[in-house]
């Protein structure tokens, strides 16, 4: 019997990782596919799901933590859907529904940023927390925001990394986002950082000033979390932050610099080395984020 075991599926722009188990110490199994066109990688994933279910039992639910942007409002008609995704054939892609209609285990949703969020509120770096953020660093820039022990929802879920920001002195660079050019993501993400530089942000030297850049936007990310919703901690990881480390310390004495001694928040002032922290479950918090959704009784509606 499986009943206690739950399913998670982390649909990922590259790759899409499945998961069985309860938690990071009991994984029961784990499958990793290649993203393809939506057809055949939700047939893939179903029938890696149908054979577990073969094997272990059905599952207590099933989690899925999808790339975004998705429809998350129960109340809506396209709820569990795909939005405006430039991933070709993926957009209004019923997620949702397709694993829904083949499994009798309740269906959960949510981001892949919230899922690894609660994610790290369950089992790694924000456990007893109810007020943190997790803001990851990579192809894009994303953040989970939990409040009150619950991912932030209004009529969508937080798109933080487009925050706008009060830019470097000096640097005008006009930024990679197709949005809004100088957004947090399109100075601090990985492209953003190779179209300034001009090569690879695995290359880039250590020295270079455009960390400095890359620094600045992530300490004004930061500074607007702190004003808006006072997080108790802020997890700071994904591909460029987990490969460049020290780069917390920058963005911890930039948000100190930016608040200027306002606001007396003891977390604050007393200890940004434990404010600002990297992730607790690193390179997992994608498919555990999955898992942590399935765990969610409140994701299911
Ligand atoms: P995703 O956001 O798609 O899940 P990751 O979180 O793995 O991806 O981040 C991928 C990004 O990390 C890429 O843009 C890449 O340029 C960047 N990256 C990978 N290695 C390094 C490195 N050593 N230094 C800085 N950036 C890196
Ligand atoms: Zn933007």
């Amino acid at each position: 019997m499986a009943a206690d075991l739950w399913a998670g599926v982390e649909l990922g722009g590259t790759h899409c990782n499945c998961v069985l188990g309860t938690g990071p110490h009991d994984l029961r199994a784990r499958v990793s596919l290649r993203t393809a066109d939506p057809a055949a990688t939700l047939a893939a994933i179903a029938g890696v799901l149908g054979r577990w279910r073969d094997r272990f039992g059905a599952p207590a639910a099933i989690g899925v933590a999808s790339f975004g942007p998705i429809d998350l409002r129960p109340d809506s008609r396209g709820y569990g859907r795909i939005g405006a995704t430039p991933k070709p054939g993926w957009r209004d892609v019923d997620v949702l529904d397709f694993f829904a209609a083949r499994f009798a285990a309740p269906v959960r949703i949510t981001t892949d940023v919230i899922g690894a969020a609660l994610a790290e509120g369950r089992w790694g770096g924000a456990r007893e927390l109810a007020d943190f953020a997790y803001v990851t660093v990579g192809t894009g820039v994303g953040v989970g925001l939990i409040v009150g022990g619950r991912p932030v929802l209004g009529c969508h879920h937080p798109e933080l990394g487009h925050v706008r920001i009060a830019r470097l002195a000096g640097d005008e660079w006009p930024g990679s986002c197709p949005f809004h050019g100088d957004c947090v993501e399109g100075l601090a993400s990985g492209p953003a950082i190779e179209a300034r530089s001009g090569r690879a942000a695995a290359s880039l030297p250590a020295d270079s000033p455009v960390w400095d850049t890359v620094t600045h936007a992530l300490a004004q990310l930061a500074h607007a979390l702190v004003v808006s919703v006072a997080p108790r901690r802020i997890l700071m990881g994904g591909g460029v932050l987990s490969a460049r480390p020290h780069l917390l310390g920058a963005i911890r004495e930039g948000l100190a610099r930016s608040l200027n001694g306002y606001l007396r928040i003891e977390e604050v002032a007393s200890g940004l080395d434990r404010y600002i922290v990297p992730p607790g479950l690193g390179a997992l918090a994608g498919p555990l984020g999955a898992l942590a959704a399935a765990a969610d009784d409140a994701a299911r509606r």
